[in-house]
Formats: C-alpha cells, structure tokens, sequence
C-alpha cells in the first residue's frame, strides 16, 4: 500500500455499562463498544477539503505514533489526517460517548495502516492500544483507559486493573441507551467525586465497594451458564440499584449531581418494566445505560420515556461494535458545493466517490426503474409508465451522520429549497430525530347490540394474553426477526361498536398486509368470546403509535439575506407558524410544504404515499381542529423546530425491493432500517417546511419559486439543451413567468441563431 494515498481508520465509542468510579481503584468494570464511530482520514483535495488544524488529542495521538514508527525504523509521511467526529453530536451537543479516545486510537491507527501496517493484526492492535492510551494519558491524566481499550479492542470488555478481556454478551440481556439530556463533563466530576474522599474516606470507601460489589455480581449474571434470561436481569436490577444507590451517597458526598432528575426519572420508568437502569459513565447527565430482557421490554421503555418524559433511546446506536478497523471510504460528507450546477453524468460521480455505489447502478436509473413486463405484474390494465424526476437534497445531517436524499417530484424548487435548508440547520447542528418503535395497529371491529358495550369491551381486554398469542402465531417469521404482538387496546365507539387493537411491531416492513393478517387472525377469537359479529379487520392508517419526532435549532444568523437581519427572519417564521397553529386553512397550506420533502422521499424509496399522507392529516386534526404538524419558535438567537409525523414506512416489502430506482434510492440513504428511514422523511419534511416559510415570511414565494419554475415552463415551451437555461433567465429578467411569454422568447432566441 502506497503511503502516499492512506486509508481511513475508525474507531468505535464506548458506554460503560457497569463499575464505573469503582474501576479508578482497582475494581472490575464492564464497557461495551458501540457503532458511533470517529474516522481519521486524509483530506481529499478533490471535494475541497483541507488540512484540519490538530487538537490536543490529535497532536497527542501523532506525537506518540510518529515515535513509535520512527523507534521502529518505519516511516511516518501520511498527509495529517482529518478526524470525523460528527456522530458523537446530537444537533449542537456532544454526546458523553468517550470522543477523546476514540479519535486517539483512530489517528493512532491510520499512521499505523499508512506505514503500512496491518490494523486486524493482533500484535499491531496491541501496540495501538499502548501508543493510544500514553497518547490519551497526556491529554486526560485521570482517565482509566478502559474507552481507547473499547475503541481499539470493540465488542464488549472487562475492564480491571488495566487490562481488557473480551466478553461475550449473553442471549436474552437487551441493551439500549437513553439521552438523559443534559451535558457532562466527565474529568470534572471524577476530580469532584475523587477529591470528596478526603472529606469523609470510610463513607467514601464504602459506597466505592457498593459499587465493586454491584459490578461483581453483574459480572456473575453475565457468565451464569444456565441462569437464563430472568435471572440474569433480577442480578442485573440487583446490581443497577446498588450501582445507584452508591452514586446516591458519592453524589452527597461530593457535592457533584451524579443522579439528575432526568437520570432519576429513567430509574424510575424502568421499574415494573422488566427493565433496568442507570446512569453510564461518569453520570451527571449524558447517558444512562437500560438493560431489558426483551426487545419489546426496551420499546415500552422507549415509548414511556418519550411520551412522558421526552427522553429518548437512542435508537441508532448498537452495542458490541468492532474496533479499529480499516475504512474502505472517508466518512460520507452531503455538503457538496455546486451540486446544484454539476450535469446529471457527474453528479452520478461524485455519488460514486462519495457513497462507493458502482457506478452502473445509477446507469439503472435512465429507464425508469420499471419496464413494462414488471409494471403489468403490479397493478391491472397496465397501457404504459409514467416517470417522475428523481433528484438528491444534499446537506442533510440527521443525528450526526450525513445522508444524500433522495426525493422524487414533479415540482421545481422542492429539492433545492429543502436542500437549503438543510444547510442552514446544518450550522445548528443538524437535525435530531427520534423514533418510536414500529408498531402499527390492528382495527378490529366489533358489532351487536344484545350486550352492554362496555361489558363486551371488558370481555375483549381479558383476552389479552390469547390476543397477542395469536397475533404472534400469524407471523412466526416476524416474531424471529425481534417484532411481533406488543398490545391490546379496546375503545366502545357507541352502544353497538366497539373497536379492538392490537398493536404490533413489524420491524423493517410499513406493515399494511402483516396488519391486515393479524386483524383477521384474531377475529375468530373476539367473536367467540364476545358474542358480537367482527365486521371490519384491517390497519389503521392513523399510525400515531409509530411517530418520529424531529428539532431542528437554526442560529439566527444563518437566516439572514439580503435586506432582511437574521433576527428579522426568524420572528417572522415564528409568526407564520403561529398563524397556522391558530388557522386551518393555513393549516393545511402549511401541511402541504412539508408533505413536498415527505412525500418525494416516500416516492423515491417505493414507499406507499397514500398511507404517509392519510396518517399525517389524520394526525395533524389529532385534537379536533387541523393543526401544523411542525411549529417554530424563537429561543434566544437560535430558530427552534419541531415536528412529529407518523411514519409508516418500510424498506422491506411493497415497492422498496423490487423497483430498481427504489433500491438505489435506499442504497443511497446506506440501506436503513425502516425507522431510520422515517427519520430522514421526517427530516426532509421538516426542512422543507423551513425553506418555504423563509421564502413566504420575506420576499414571498413567487421570486425564488418561479426563478426555477422559469426553467418548466422553457422545458414546456420546447426547449432544448441550453436553451432551457437562457429562456428561464429571460424569462426572470422580463419578470413575466408565463408559458406563452417562454414560447416567444424560444422563437425569438431561434431565430437570432438562425
Ligand atoms: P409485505 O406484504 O410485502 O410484507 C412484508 C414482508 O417482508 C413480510 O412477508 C415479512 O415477512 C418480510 N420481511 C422480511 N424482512 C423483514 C424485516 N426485517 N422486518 C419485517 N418484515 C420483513 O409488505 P407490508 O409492509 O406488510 O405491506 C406494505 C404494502 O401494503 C404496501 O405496498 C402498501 O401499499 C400495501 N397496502 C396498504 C394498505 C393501507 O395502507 N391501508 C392496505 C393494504 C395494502
């Protein structure tokens, strides 16, 4: 491998899961790697990137590297790398994920691969874990080293003493991580936590015990050969309570808030959830760390937290990550400059370069995604096609990881504007997206009127238990995936309905045809028991327990343009979305802007619109008047957004996997989950909802709008190649954008050429 051209190495943060504090003296700790990853790369010249200016942990990390290479008579010439660290943010804030160490080891690492050697060989991981932990040392004398051990070892480890052994994670022991909302700085609280020792040094001691002794016991549960799953999670609550119980008294004793409300709040939803909880790391705020005996146990969670409390799991992060590791690409950057003026053949390119999608796939893009055989198998009296523009919104950064949109649409604007506005949420931090789990429901209705309907309604929740079960035997397959029946809801609509549902998480899939065949499998069982005739069987399309919910924080100065101050900008904006909130028929306008970016992801990516919007609408009308589905407010200098939507989307099933232009699409989001997915259509609608109350509450639609429409109405008119753009710009400059003015001015310019 040429040393002139070295290849991207990453390395995962870390969470600590148990024995943290305690781990400073000796005892046993156990931390897990997970998927949020730093990237040290070289700079590429060729998408304008330059050297970045070196903090102390990279000037740390190069120093110690460039002396172990040199001792050992290798060379040290690689361009100073560029470190990618977006993923630890979470809009403008840092996540307590352990960056420091991660970034050592990853700058560690690509001096290593550029001077040529191998990051997967044991021996060379060895010495990147000494050269990253001297290196992380200088920087963060009081650290343990137990996160540049996860960031170069991965997976999950215990921790003692300075050494690192590699554990494995037990079946039936779920792991998630919650936001607890608030910043902390570890080394601050660990000096605090430390220093209080010398305070009162028995108490001190004892709850440092407490803590060995919770970390002990969760060590036991992990390694119990055959304590099976409820008994690992009872050690598990046993150990977490201790955990905190110690925190508690270290907390008293510093001075230091390692248990926030927001962590005690966590503790507590947990409780009669089979799930346990506490704070990871050093507390304060950050994180904390839930541990479940069920996927579907942590989704409970999830959703408490959420709608009770707005925490949120952090959904997109996985435990058990692998280590350093060689990258094939730098990390994916959708800030492209120019994008907007490159041709179709290069923007394929530098999609290319950028996503590493060979380039023929895109070729599969000029037909359309669908021949004529394929669309007669899709619906009936097939006569012929219709193909839409698909387009790509570029700066998109959603949850700290950037993404190429892509957004199918006839409408001219849609794509530049909500790429637009990504950008200007893009100086805020990018968006912050959350998901609920993918649960849909189930209708099932219920008729008669030999029995009080709320007596039936009570027959109908006792079958609870027999509902899911037979919820669960309809889609075996679906419950091997980690999805299946979560719960039974019932509701008297009058004194001879009542509606059954039964909430089912479907996982990947938009789940319409699973919902309709759990509906119709427990409706035998609601007849049976009740007495009352089952009349309809199918989905809700309102798929509110499915909702993603996305903010977005603009500074104000990213607003601002010509002749109008930032400030300006923004108290406008605030003021149109009230007049929304306030007005259904500017409701409905309001909702129409942001359903341009929902609907164009939804499309590209094979996704039933129909659902996404009946959803949306029947969501946005949830408190009897119609309603904006996002609202903007001013806090300080920042432009705050919020919006919730029902996401009901899918990238398994339906369109998604057999439209070739679909699939490109997914491929270009990096083939998400469906829930991910959701959160980009979210996003999307979002942004486009701030790009056009920007332009409504200033200059008015019509000037940027019709700009691009000019280029419609000169494609309309017939012209061709680059005639389109001098027609549009005639068209702009007479200020008369209308369709036969496009046609005299396509005669007009012939005629000067001929
Ligand atoms: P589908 O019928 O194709 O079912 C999804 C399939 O994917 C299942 O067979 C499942 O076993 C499989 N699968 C593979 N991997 C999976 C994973 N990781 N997670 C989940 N499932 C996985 O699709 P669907 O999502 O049940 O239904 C969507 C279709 O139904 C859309 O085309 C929609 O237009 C249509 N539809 C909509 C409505 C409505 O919205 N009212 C009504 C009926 C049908």
């Amino acid at each position: 491998m040429s040393n002139s051209f070295p290849r991207p190495v990453s390395c995962p943060a870390k969470a600590f899961l148990m024995g943290e504090y305690a781990v400073l003296r000796g005892a046993p700790a156990w931390l897990a790697a997970v998927d949020v990853r730093a990237t040290a790369y070289a700079p590429r010249a060729s998408f304008g990137e330059c050297e970045a200016v070196a903090t102390p942990i990279v000037a740390a990390a190069t120093d110690h590297v460039r002396r172990y290479l040199t001792g050992h008579a290798r060379t040290f010439e690689a361009p100073a790398p560029s470190v990618d660290t977006a993923r630890f943010h979470h809009g403008g804030r840092k996540l307590g994920l352990g960056s420091s160490a991660a970034v050592a080891a990853a700058v560690v690492g690509y001096y290593l691969r550029a001077a040529g050697l191998s990051v997967d060989d044991p021996e060379i991981r060895g010495v990147a874990l000494r050269v990253a932990t001297a290196a992380h040392r200088e920087v963060q004398p009081r650290g343990s080293g137990a996160d540049v051990a996860a960031a170069v070892l991965g997976g999950i480890l215990r921790f003692e003493a300075g050494d690192a052994v590699a554990q494995d994670w037990p079946e039936g022991l779920v792991v998630g991580l919650v936001d607890s909302g608030a910043p902390a700085s570890t080394p601050e609280l660990v000096k605090r936590v430390l220093g209080a020792r010398e305070r009162d040094p028995a108490e001190h001691d004892r709850a440092i015990s407490r803590i060995r002794a919770a970390s002990e016991r969760f060590g036991s549960a992990l390694a119990a050969p055959d304590g099976g799953p409820s008994s690992r999670l009872d050690a598990t609550r046993h150990a977490c309570a201790e955990h905190n119980a110690a925190l508690r008294t270290l907390s008293a004793l510093s001075g230091a808030p390692l248990m926030t409300p927001a962590l005690e709040t966590i503790v507590r939803a947990a409780e009669g959830l089979s799930v346990a909880a506490k704070p990871s790391g050093a507390a304060g705020g950050d994180l904390a760390v839930v541990f479940a005996d069920s996927q579907a146990s942590l989704d409970r969670l999830a959703v408490r937290l959420l709608r009770g409390h707005g925490l949120a799991l952090l959904g997109h992060v996985q435990i058990g990550a692998p280590g350093l590791r060689e990258e094939a690409l730098a990390p994916l950057s959708s800030r492209v400059r120019g994008f907007f003026a490159m041709g179709v053949a290069s923007r394929r390119q530098r999609l290319t370069e950028a996503t590493g999608i060979p380039s023929e796939r895109f070729d599969e893009l000029d037909a359309g995604g669908i021949d004529l055989s394929e669309a007669a198998h899709m619906i009936e009296n097939v006569i012929g096609g219709l193909t839409l523009p698909l387009g790509v919104a570029t700066n998109f950064r959603i949850n700290g990881r950037d993404y190429f949109v892509p957004m199918c649409v006839e409408e001219s604007s849609v794509v530049a504007a909500a790429s637009n506005a990504a950008k200007m949420v893009r100086e805020g931090g990018g968006f912050v997206a959350h998901a609920d789990p993918p649960w849909m429901i189930a209708q099932v209705q219920l008729v008669g009127d030999d029995r009080d309907a709320g007596e039936v309604a009570n027959v109908a929740r006792g079958l609870r238990s027999e509902l899911l079960a037979r919820a669960d035997a309809a889609h075996p397959r679906l419950v091997s995936r980690g999805g299946g029946a979560r719960d039974v809801e019932v509701r008297v609509l009058d004194e001879r309905n009542v509606v059954v549902h039964v909430l089912v998480d479907c996982r990947d899939a938009m789940g319409a045809n699973l919902i309709n065949t759990v509906a119709e499998a427990v409706a035998p069982t609601l007849e049976r028991a009740t007495g009352w005739r089952c009349v309809l069987r199918i989905l809700s399309n309102l798929s509110d327990r499915r909702i993603t919910r996305v903010t977005a924080r603009v500074p104000v100065t990213a607003l601002a343009g010509p002749g109008w101050s930032g400030a300006d900008v923004a108290e406008r904006i605030a003021a149109a979305s009230h007049f929304a909130d306030c007005d259904p028929y500017r409701a409905a306008t309001h909702n129409k802007g942001i359903m341009n970016g929902v609907d164009a992801v939804v499309l590209a990516t094979g996704n039933d619109w129909r659902a996404i919007e009946a959803g949306a609408h029947a969501f946005a009308c949830r408190d009897g008047q119609y309603r904006p589905l996002a609202t903007w407010s001013v806090q300080g200098d920042e432009l705050c957004g919020d919006m919730q939507l029902p996401t009901a989307v899918g990238v398994v099933g339906g369109l998604t996997t057999t439209h070739r232009s679909a699939k490109v699409a997914l491929d270009l989001l990096g083939r998400p989950s469906a829930t991910e997915l959701g959160r980009v259509i979210a996003a999307t609608g979002l942004a486009s909802n701030l790009a056009a109350l920007r332009a409504l509450a200033t200059d008015g639609i019509q000037r940027g709008h019709m700009s691009l429409h000019a280029r419609t109405l000169a494609f309309g008119a017939g012209a061709i190649g680059e005639e389109v753009d001098q027609v549009a710009e005639k068209l702009v400059s007479v200020g008369e954008i209308k369709p036969e003015r496009a046609e005299s001015l396509l005669r007009e310019l012939r005629g000067q050429k001929s």
